[in-house]
């Protein structure tokens, strides 16, 4: 079948990497962006820069959406012509809260749209890339009926009919991904000084950040419930993390990261679970 037209929402670097992606592979591509020229570029390729949020609605069935987050989305959609939005399916890859998520979705069927929320696990580098992969959720419908296009993007997986899911699983990658990136530049700043370099620091942080045997060994014991402390003792880890802590502070570089995890771990002594393993943060974390 000949590429389906798509209309790209919101041009940013994302949505610039999408639209670019669909026309390489011979999409009709209608764009549209509140910052008109960031479009001229692609228009200069062959897209279409819709004058209007009603001519980016109707040009096609599929309207991919890549705003700052829901609040973006609602500027540039509420107050459109209702009639527009009639059998469109709304890929939403803004990223925001579960229940904005689900908010929104209820919002485009109001209008006679179907939402399908993705989260992008890439950055726009990733665009293209069938090695990338987007996670989605809603209707499985409207997803089996555009798989094909919406893997022209990355790997697409849909994950559930729930429209919350997809924001939720890319909010809970975000979780851990923000504060891992984070623990490295930590790292480099204290690292500087004394006279290391981002470059001094890398061989350690490739090891230190791949934490997969930890995460197969205690994810079954943490579905289990079972903290035991028999290879690692919470109040071990608080101790190995006033340790950084102080080294933190010795170097003169910032203390956010180890004092808030310091703040959790005695939490965790304190409630009882100093001879449980560290694993058993998650309770603490629950419920905090
Ligand atoms: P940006 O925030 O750079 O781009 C956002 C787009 O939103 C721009 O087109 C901007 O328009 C538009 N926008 C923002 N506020 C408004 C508003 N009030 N009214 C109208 N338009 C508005 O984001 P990215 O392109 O980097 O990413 C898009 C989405 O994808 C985000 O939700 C992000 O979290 C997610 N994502 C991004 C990744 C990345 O690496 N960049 C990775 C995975 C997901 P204008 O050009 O006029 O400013």
């Amino acid at each position: 079948p000949a590429p389906a037209p798509v209309t790209v929402i919101g041009l940013g670097p994302m949505g610039r990497a999408m639209a670019g992606t669909y026309l390489d592979r011979g999409h009709p591509v209608t764009v549209l962006n509140r910052t008109a020229s960031r479009a001229d570029a692609l228009v200069a390729r062959g897209a279409h820069r819709a004058g209007t949020v009603e001519e980016a609605l109707t040009a096609s069935e599929l309207v991919v959406l890549s705003l700052t987050d829901y609040e973006a989305v609602y500027a540039v959609l509420d107050g459109a012509d209702p009639a527009a939005f009639a059998g469109r399916v709304l890929v939403n890859l803004t990223s925001d809260t579960p229940g904005k998520a689900r908010e929104a979705a209820a919002w485009a069927a109001a209008r006679g749209a179907t939402q399908l929320t993705g989260g992008v696990l890439t950055p726009p580098q990733g665009i293209g890339d069938p090695g990338s992969s987007t996670l989605y959720s809603g209707p499985r419908e409207a997803f089996d009926a555009h798989r094909g296009t919406l893997e022209v993007l990355t790997a697409a997986e849909h994950r559930g009919e729930d429209p919350g899911l997809a924001a939720l699983l890319y909010q809970l990658n975000m979780a851990m991904f923000w504060p891992a990136l984070t623990s490295y530049w930590h790292a480099v700043a204290m690292a500087d000084a004394h006279g290391l370099k981002a470059a001094d620091v890398l061989p350690l942080a490739v090891g230190a950040l791949d934490v997969t045997r930890f995460l197969e060994f205690y994810t079954p014991r943490v579905d289990a419930g079972d903290h035991t402390g028999d290879v690692d003792r919470l109040a071990m880890g608080a101790a190995s993390v006033a340790h950084v802590l102080a080294t933190a502070e010795d170097s003169g570089a910032d203390t956010t990261l180890p004092a808030a995890l310091l703040d959790v771990f005695r939490r965790g002594v304190a409630a009882g679970h100093g001879a449980d393993s560290a694993s058993s943060l998650v309770e603490v974390l629950k419920r905090p």
